[in-house]
């Protein structure tokens, strides 16, 4: 059974690459026929990990293509979700599956809707990857990938085929309370960090703005998927801030490269929650405000 991967971003390449390179058929889905040019002429993926590098010559289409799709990896951006998604519906047969890759919460509820015959799997991941030329991806992070469906718990067959590509995961019953933990640990340092235009380790000189916003965000938690999710929520993000002291998390990098950012599914996601519930933190509020505001003074989407 083929996967196809739309998207031929950071992660996209890496899964795609990963999955071709253990000899399973895979296609990556492109944009548009100039981008299906600049592919062809690049030969296939370059994949870089440490020291190895690899070229994989998988086959590429657009979403015109007519052929169905079964298993289905969508790799965009979550603003990018709805759109993609809509752009293939067509061509996913019965009993197709499509793994989601987009962090924070929203984009996976928008794409379900748009395609409700269909399965869709969560995905959270700690890998990283960045793209080092248009079809070239080198392996940052090695990581691990939770997969889980809240409306079926079986697993689906093809995980024997994620092992067999050495793409690290598990199956996990506990997809939302997952994505929620992973959203507020963002909301605790990207935000500030793209505010004080610093590194992950520089936040440790403003932990008491951090130590404010992860109390509020542990009510959230708590509310929204329970206590266990909420505990111990300034600790780890503690942690990650000195095990990654030197990076530029991921929201920053798009403000540098001034690319969207998708505030709107991860801080945007934890105040529209606690709206919803009449829950008063005024602390992430205030952060959204002034975030947006930083983003619109550079001209680019507050959302
Ligand atoms: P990315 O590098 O920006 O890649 C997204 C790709 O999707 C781009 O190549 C984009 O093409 C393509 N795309 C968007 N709409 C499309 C469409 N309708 N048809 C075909 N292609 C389309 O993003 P990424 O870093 O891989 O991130 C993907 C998701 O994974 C995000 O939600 C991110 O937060 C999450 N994530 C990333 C990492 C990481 O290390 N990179 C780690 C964990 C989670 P264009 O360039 O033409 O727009």
């Amino acid at each position: 059974m083929p996967w196809h991967v739309l998207g031929a971003g950071s992660l996209g390449l890496l899964w795609a690459a990963r999955l071709a390179a253990a000899g399973l058929p895979t296609s990556l889905i492109l944009r548009n026929h100039d981008s299906l040019q600049r592919y062809r002429q690049a030969g296939g993926i370059q994949l870089v990990e440490g020291s190895q590098q690899r070229l994989l010559s998988l086959p590429a289409q657009t979403a015109a293509q007519p052929e169905p799709i079964q298993r289905l990896i969508l790799a965009c951006k979550a603003y990018d979700a709805e759109a993609a998604i809509a752009s293939i519906a067509a061509r996913l047969g019965d009993n197709a599956e499509v793994l989601l890759l987009q962090n924070g919460l929203g984009s996976q509820a928008a794409v379900a809707a748009r395609i409700p015959q269909t399965r869709c799997i969560l995905l959270s991941s700690t890998e990283g990857a960045f793209r080092h030329a248009s079809f070239g991806v080198t392996f940052a992070g090695q990581g691990h990938n939770w997969l889980g469906d809240p409306g079926n718990p079986v697993p689906p067959a093809w995980l024997d085929e994620l092992t067999q590509a050495g793409i690290p995961h598990a199956w996990s019953d506990a997809m939302p309370a997952r994505l929620w933990r992973k959203l507020a640990v963002n909301c605790a340092i990207n935000p500030l960090c793209v505010l004080h235009d610093c590194r992950n380790g520089e936040l440790l000189e403003h932990l008491d703005e951090v130590a404010g916003l992860c109390a509020e965000l542990s009510q959230l938690l708590a509310q929204t998927v329970g206590a266990t999710a909420a505990g111990g929520l300034l600790d780890e993000v503690r942690r990650i801030l000195q095990a990654t002291a030197g990076n530029y998390c991921s929201m920053l990098q798009d403000v540098q490269r001034r690319q969207r950012t998708e505030i709107r599914y991860l801080l945007g996601q934890a105040c529209a929650e606690a709206a919803q519930r009449q829950l008063h933190l005024p602390g992430l509020g205030a952060l959204q405000a002034r975030l947006r505001q930083y983003l619109l003074s550079l001209g680019l989407p507050a959302d």
